[in-house]
């Protein structure tokens, strides 16, 4: 299903997890979200073997579903890869792109990021683009510019609030159970809107969703969604439970 803007989405990226076993959790998520949350949009992001068997699972629903990368091509000699088209193909309505863990194990750069969330446009995906600091830059007080940095690369005239969604996910706060100040969170997300605005125009940039990603959980997500500038959340470990899943969607 496509997404409304200008609500909060509460997208989940399951990682290299679950197999058709885990159907039995999505019809719990299913359940639980059963007639759409008052207070979130949700997203499923399962691997690539179960996106046609999640969709299928969730046609219908309030839980629309999305795809962890794409390729930057459309079809060819790129083996073990998957086009924009195919998760499409499959159901699919979004796919992250640039998570921190593609950056790092693949050697994903700024400008490969970029060409996959183009390719996502090209096939009608809304793009979840991935940007944050590591432990080192911050530490060395360049967050800001570094994100900015990220978010600039991505930028183009032909973002959208309807067709992407940036994820600022620091490095460090990935599964490590450690989060931002939510002022900090504040600061990011604001400088990033600002980053969006100066390209885009103020009104479309105010259209489009920034997430916080980073060991979200239950417990703290009421007030990390709560931040200025905050419109939702990308969320890992926690999102492998239907129960966590929903309370954080419920927390929004
Ligand atoms: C993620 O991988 O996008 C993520 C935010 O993971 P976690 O919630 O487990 O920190």
């Amino acid at each position: 299903m496509a997404l409304p803007e200008n609500r909060k989405l509460v997208a989940g990226n399951w990682k290299m997890n679950g197999t058709l076993a885990f159907l039995d959790t999505v019809a719990e998520m299913r359940v639980g979200a059963a007639g759409g949350l008052a207070e979130a949009d949700l997203l499923v992001c399962p691997p690539a073997t179960l996106v046609s068997a999640v969709a299928t699972a969730l046609d219908g629903s309030a839980i629309a579903v999305g795809g962890q990368d794409c390729h930057a091509e459309t079809s060819g000699a790129f083996t073990g890869d998957i086009a924009a088209e195919m998760l499409a193909d499959c159901g699919a309505t979004h796919v992250i792109v640039g998570h921190s863990e593609r950056r790092q194990y693949h050697a994903e750069d700024d400008a490969t990021v970029a060409a996959k969330l183009r390719a996502a446009h090209r096939a009608g995906l809304v793009a979840i683009a991935c940007v944050g600091e590591t432990k080192d830059e911050r530490e060395a007080g360049n967050a800001l510019a570094v994100v900015r940095a990220q978010v600039e690369a991505l930028l183009d005239d032909t973002i959208t609030g309807a067709n992407t969604c940036i994820a600022y996910e620091p490095v460090w706060a990935i599964g490590t159970g450690l989060t931002p100040t939510v002022d900090d969170v504040a600061q990011m997300h604001t400088s990033i809107r600002e980053t969006i605005a100066a390209r885009i125009g103020t009104d479309e940039a105010a259209r489009l969703r920034l997430l916080y990603g980073g060991s979200v959980k239950p417990s703290n997500a009421r007030e990390l969604m709560a931040a200025a500038d905050v419109d939702g959340a990308l969320v890992g470990g926690a999102s492998l439970n239907a129960a966590d899943f929903l309370a954080i969607a419920r927390a929004c």
